[in-house]
Parts: C-alpha cells; sequence; structure tokens
C-alpha cells in the first residue's frame, strides 16, 4: 500500500477533495492510505502556539523549527525511507515526471506550510526537499499537498481504468495532449475530424502526434528542445 503522511495545522482538510471519485476509491480500496498529524499538537504552551514573529522583522508569522521538529519527529517511524517534501512557492516545481517518481516510492511525507512560511533551520536539519505546484503563492500548503497527492494517486497501479490512459497524457512524452473528441460526430455544425473516424490506427497516431507538437510548440515552447524552438531557416518546409 502506499503511504501518505501530511503534516498540517489543518487536518480536518483531508481527505477533501481526494475523498471522492478516483482518489477516493482508491483509498476506500486500500490502495493508498492516508494520515495526518496535526503540527499544533505539538505547540507550546496553553495555547499550543505553533508561530513567532520573524526574525529580522516584517509581516506576519513563521512556524518554529522547534515545534516542527518536533512534529516530525513524533511522527516519522525509523527507517522511514519515504521523500519528505515541504510545499513551499520556492521549491522545485512538481512535474509529471516527479509525480511519477513519487508514485514508484513507497509514498510520500507532505509538510504544509502556513503564515510566511517554516523557519530555515528545521528544513535543513530535517532534510525537507521544497517542492511547489506552480508561481503564485497560496494561503497555505494543504491545497498544494493535495495536488501533489491527487497526481501521485491516480498513477498507483490499479486506480485508472486503465493503464494506458496514464501514458498518452500531457507531460508524458513531453509534450502536451492531442485534442480530444466524442460524440456527438456533428455538434453546432463542428465535426470530428475525419482522420479519428476512419478507423485507420496508423493514420490516427500520426494525427495525433503531429497536433500534440503543434499545440506544445504553441503553449508551451519550454517543454521542446532548443531545436524545436528555433524558427525553420528560411525555405525549409513547416514542421
Ligand atoms: N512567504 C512565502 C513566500 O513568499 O515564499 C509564502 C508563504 S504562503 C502564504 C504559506 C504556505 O503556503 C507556504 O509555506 C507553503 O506551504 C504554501 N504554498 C503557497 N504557495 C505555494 C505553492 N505555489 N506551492 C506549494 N506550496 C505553496
Amino acid at each position: 500500500m502506499w503511504r501518505a503522511t501530511v503534516f498540517t495545522l489543518f487536518p480536518g482538510m483531508f481527505p477533501g477533495p481526494l475523498g471522492v471519485s478516483l482518489a477516493g476509491e482508491a483509498l476506500a480500496n486500500g490502495i493508498w492510505a492516508l494520515e495526518t498529524r496535526d503540527i499544533r499538537a505539538h505547540g507550546l504552551g496553553r495555547h499550543r502556539a505553533v508561530d513567532d514573529t520573524p526574525a529580522g522583522g516584517g509581516p506576519g508569522m513563521v512556524i518554529r523549527a522547534d515545534v516542527l521538529a518536533a512534529s516530525l519527529d513524533a511522527g516519522f517511524l525509523a527507517g522511514d525511507q519515504r521523500p519528505r517534501l515541504l510545499l513551499s512557492p520556492r521549491g522545485a516545481p512538481l512535474t509529471q515526471a516527479r509525480a511519477r517518481s513519487l508514485a514508484a516510492a513507497s509514498g510520500v511525507v507532505l509538510i504544509c506550510g502556513r503564515f510566511e512560511g517554516v523557519d530555515e533551520r528545521v528544513i535543513d536539519a530535517r532534510g525537507l526537499e521544497e517542492v511547489s505546484i506552480g508561481d503564485y503563492v497560496l494561503s497555505g500548503g494543504e491545497i498544494a499537498a493535495m495536488v501533489a497527492l491527487d497526481a501521485c494517486v491516480r498513477l498507483l497501479p490499479g486506480v485508472m481504468g486503465k493503464e494506458a490512459s496514464g501514458v498518452e497524457e500531457s507531460f508524458e512524452a513531453g509534450l502536451l495532449e492531442y485534442p480530444q473528441f466524442t460524440r456527438p460526430r456533428e455538434w453546432e455544425g463542428r465535426e470530428i475530424p475525419p482522420v479519428l473516424l476512419s478507423g485507420d490506427h496508423a493514420k490516427i497516431k500520426a494525427w495525433r502526434e503531429a497536433e500534440a507538437l503543434r499545440i506544445t510548440r504553441e503553449r508551451r515552447p519550454d517543454l521542446l528542445g532548443k531545436d524545436e524552438r528555433e524558427p525553420a531557416p528560411r525555405g525549409a518546409p513547416e514542421r
């Protein structure tokens, strides 16, 4: 069973959206397990304080290293080899490749920041790897943790109906996915591209590859290799 442990100040947010659909069914079927650890259980004093003002001044509050470390230390089993990820806008972007490698591990430990973030010393001392879900700032790491978990869980064996449906998706071959169509054949005067109805699997494959490349060039040229990004030399046939 793939095991996820989430350290959070808001354990009540989980499983949230992970409790329904693919991830929820997989959770109910024991394909993965979700444990939450309330960081506040290790808070200080009568009010179980977890944060304090930033050293050097400035707005907001920072999660204390001693509190988070106490929570982590109490939550880890000796010899737990799972990756320990701190959700953070400063982190390395979470990619499909990373989600695949996390899904191939025995599970993951996710730590959710709040306020202005986490005292740097605990990141260092407990070997936390910072991971970001995108170039924007959320108010807490919980939704980011759910995004990361959803990306991993759907890749676990037995979660998606057809294992193949994960292999052809966006980012898997370094490209965005080709356009999808379904019934009706004609809708508001728009037809499904005839090649998709031809039954010619080789032609369909070629069309999908060309479309995936076209869309990636248009929307995410950064995903393509350097050669692909460079404009074709004058007189060269359009790719
Ligand atoms: N002061 C921090 C900064 O500028 O980098 C932002 C802190 S944010 C308000 C609070 C928490 O939300 C972070 O500690 C992190 O856990 C989470 N968070 C916010 N944006 C995120 C993102 N893009 N990816 C992952 N986690 C994020």
